[in-house]
């Protein structure tokens, strides 16, 4: 432990609560030193929110702390144990490569999870390095970030360190650590885990403690786990249907990546779409399109049943009253998700109020994005602005008849054209992180240490409805490539 002046100004105020639970929940661990940290990004901004001195955190003592050399004061890391569906397939996990070095409580007294990803290995390893790669930490930092800016729930980055030590992959590369900042690590695989491993008293000493954190006003509920459920519900649903809004896809919605908190959680193969079609599939190992973009409400609701397995013997006291309380509620998912997405749609169109044909309005402008591979954010960028001639859906009549259809539609309602506009133009990004963008900038941090790159795309992508003129070189789409994207897990 560290007591040097930096780290004392450094604003650390961290608690433990999670090492509270019963002991089968975690493992703490001595700390897994590298070689040579060198802090390459720290995102003062959430320093600050989170009550930390960004300036004391630039220090070599702050470089080593991110990398997992030293703690500050308070800490005391540990290791989770979770289990999960990966791909459909239920197994023992935990964290493989990540240390929860405790839980900052900032100014406004908000509790948040400081956690190390590539901080070496555990418990859980299994056969892997516990350590991670530049890229792909990096990856993780300007993605999450840019869901962030986009008012999409999510863990966030707070720094990278490069360890100075080389890890193999495919081939040889920097190793790195990142520090992620989430509300909670509790998953529905840490549900599962407590399911098939604990006893009925270590699942409910998990689920209180999930209500104590993230639904206190539950906690005097008649059944407060079927409060929870519907929560984590109503969470899921928002998320997802922000998910789609804007073309995210996950990539690896395996249950152990699903957060209770409802923030989007493990960026690993992820990637935004460009052209509109819901088959689209980036990540190389997502062979069968499990986890394609379309099909993300679907594997949610799955998911979602996972949960509730878990929940059963605390339902009700009869497991047969029980299934049937789970499967009423859970019905409510498809529903709660559509009308979220519906009305995330509408702003995308600027609609105020709602009519009964407004769905089909909306499936028809996705269907002509899917037969002419139109770009899904351009396209509503080029409505947003009344530039149809910058969409490839322009001077087709299927589309003239369906934008008549749309301005009458505007027409019938109360409010002007200029707060339909406005309500476009905080609903449709200018910038996403668009694949070939980001790759480029982790082409020049990984091959050439130029992290000026990654720093203009992040700039870019902290205010996407900005619509300035610095973010129109971020709107251009890739060249024609002979190849699909592909991304891949990075572990
Ligand atoms: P993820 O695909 O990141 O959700 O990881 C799935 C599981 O694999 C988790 O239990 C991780 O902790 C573990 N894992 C991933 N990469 C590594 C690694 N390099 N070393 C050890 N465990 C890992
Ligand atoms: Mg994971």
């Amino acid at each position: 432990m560290t007591n040097s002046k930096a780290m004392t100004e450094a604003g650390w105020n961290l608690d433990n609560s999670y090492a509270r639970l019963p002991e089968s929940f975690f493992t703490t661990l001595d700390l897994n030193p590298v070689r040579a940290p060198k802090l390459i990004i720290l995102n003062k901004p959430l320093a600050a929110s989170l009550g930390l001195n960004d300036e004391a955190l630039q220090t070599t003592e702050g470089a080593e702390l991110f990398a997992g050399n030293q703690i500050p004061e308070g800490s005391l890391p540990l290791a989770q144990a979770y289990a999960g569906h990966q791909f459909g397939h239920f197994n023992m996990l935990g964290d493989g490569r990540a240390l929860l070095i405790g839980e900052q409580i900032t100014p406004k007294g908000e509790r948040f999870d400081i956690q190390l990803k590539g901080s070496g290995r555990t418990p859980y390893s299994r056969g892997g390095d516990g350590r991670a790669a530049l890229g792909p930490m990096l990856r993780e930092y300007i993605i999450s970030e840019a869901m962030h800016a986009l008012g999409i729930p999510t863990t966030r980055s707070l720094a990278v360190v490069t360890t100075g030590e080389t890890i193999l992959r495919e081939t040889a590369q920097p190793g790195a650590i990142m520090t992620r900042v989430a509300d909670s690590h509790l998953r529905v695989g840490t549900f599962q885990y407590a399911a098939e491993w604990g006893t009925v008293d270590d699942l409910q000493a998990l689920a209180d403690y999930t209500i104590k954190r993230h639904f206190p006003e539950l906690e005097s509920d008649e059944n407060r786990y079927l409060s929870l459920f519907q929560e984590v519900i109503k969470r899921q649903a928002a998320l997802i249907a922000k998910w789609q809004l804007v073309g995210f896809i996950h990539g690896v919605m395996n249950t152990d990546n699903m957060a209770l908190s409802g923030e989007t959680i493990d960026y690993g193969p992820c990637a935004f779409m460009d052209t509109y079609d819901p088959e689209t599939v980036f990540s190389s190992i997502d062979r069968q399109g499990r986890y394609a973009y379309g099909n993300q409400p679907n594997i949610a609701g799955w998911n979602l049943a996972r949960f509730v397995e878990t929940l059963l013997p605390l339902l009700h006291d009869n497991q047969e009253q029980a299934v049937e309380v789970a499967q009423e509620t859970i019905s409510d998912f498809p529903d709660l998700y559509r009308s979220n997405w519906l009305t995330g749609m509408r702003n995308k169109l600027g609609l105020f109020n709602e009519e009964p044909e407004d769905e089909t309005l909306i499936e028809g402008l996705l269907k002509l994005m899917q037969k002419y591979r139109a770009d899904y954010t351009n396209t509503f960028r080029a409505l947003t602005f009344d530039k149809l001639e910058d969409t490839v859906l322009f001077g087709k009549d299927e589309f003239e008849q369906w934008h008549e259809l749309w301005q009458a539609r505007l027409a019938r309602q109360q409010e002007p054209k200029a707060s339909s506009h406005e309500l476009m133009r905080n609903s449709n990004p200018a910038v996403i992180p668009r694949n070939h963008r980001v790759e480029e900038a982790l082409e020049a941090a990984e091959k050439d240490g130029d992290y000026e790159v990654m720093e203009r795309l992040l700039d870019a992508l902290s205010s996407p409805y900005a619509h300035s003129p610095e973010q129109v070189k971020y709107t251009t789409l890739p060249e024609a490539s002979a190849r699909p994207y592909r991304t891949f897990c990075g572990t």
